[in-house]
């Protein structure tokens, strides 16, 4: 039994740290670890695996310099929280030894380049590029992921998951008590935004409530519901639609569908669904 969490730097002290362990349960993070990472390690620890969390802002899943440079980070204050929660280990691996392997690359088809794999280009192939490098270090079975970020573990889940034949386990997603998704991008936001980014998660939600009756005519209040936002928040939509969540297809819904959306407030570009 492990009792002190074990901080990873390296990928030799991960090679030594984990080989023994067969039932490790993998949480991927960017820092910032706030209560939707607790709830993924929280999840993995009720499967009695040994967790391990990795931090690591990934340059290459960035498409703004200016984004990954004002990224919240805050290394002391996670090691905090994350010993508290009693994860086993904390892998902190560093941009060059992470990108040394020439690995393949990942590219997204033509009609996987919707909601942020359109207007985040480059993105995802950035996020999949990181995880499959992750992945090939870290043998674990189990991955959690939260549903905030619905399309990347869609994407995750369907190419990664089988190439290494994983278990990707989705999480809900954990709200603030005014409604908006927990994220670390949340730091960036002032009082105003916050207030508004409340007002659009409330009316979503509600309106998620009464979605199944009549999926068509929804499509078509989400449109005047988007310009209604944009004008009344001065906020700008990249997306708001209703999606099947077992295909991301707009038609023809086989089983639940969700309302995707991603804007931006005040600089900051938020993305949820409901
Ligand atoms: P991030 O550090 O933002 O890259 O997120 C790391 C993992 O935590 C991803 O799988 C996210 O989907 C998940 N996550 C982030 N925020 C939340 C939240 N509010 N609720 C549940 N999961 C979350």
């Amino acid at each position: 039994i492990l009792l002190k969490m074990k901080i990873i730097k390296n990928i030799f002290e991960l090679n030594k740290a984990i080989n023994n362990y067969n039932n490790v349960g993998f949480v991927p993070t960017m820092g910032g670890i706030h209560k939707g990472h607790a709830s993924l390690i929280k999840i993995s620890q009720r499967k009695k695996l040994n967790t391990i969390v990795s931090i690591f802002v990934n340059p290459t899943q960035f498409n703004k310099k200016k984004d990954f440079d004002s990224y919240p980070r805050n290394i002391k204050k996670d090691i905090q929280i994350l010993k508290k929660l009693k994860v086993d280990f904390l892998f902190l691996p560093n941009v060059k030894e992470l990108y040394m392997k020439k690995m393949k690359k990942f590219n997204l088809k033509k009609s996987e380049k919707i909601l942020c794999a359109k207007f985040r280009v480059g993105h995802f192939e950035g996020v999949l590029n990181v995880m499959n490098r992750l992945l090939s270090l870290i043998k674990s079975k189990h991955v959690f992921m939260g549903e905030k970020d619905f399309q990347q573990y869609f994407l995750i889940k369907k190419i990664l998951g089988k190439k290494y034949k994983i278990n990707i386990i989705s999480c809900p997603t954990i709200r603030d008590k005014n409604k908006i998704a927990i994220s670390t991008r949340n730091k960036l936001l002032n009082k105003d935004s916050i207030k508004k980014a409340s007002c659009i998660a409330k009316e979503l939600l509600n309106l998620k409530k009464n979605l199944d009756l009549k999926k068509l005519k929804m499509r078509v209040n989400l449109l005047k519901l988007k310009t209604y936002f944009e004008k009344m928040y001065k906020v700008k939509f990249d997306y708001l639609e209703l999606r099947d969540e077992k295909n991301l297809k707009l038609k023809n819904f086989k089983s639940k569908c969700r309302i995707f959306i991603a804007y931006t407030i005040s600089n900051v570009r938020l993305i949820d669904n409901f």
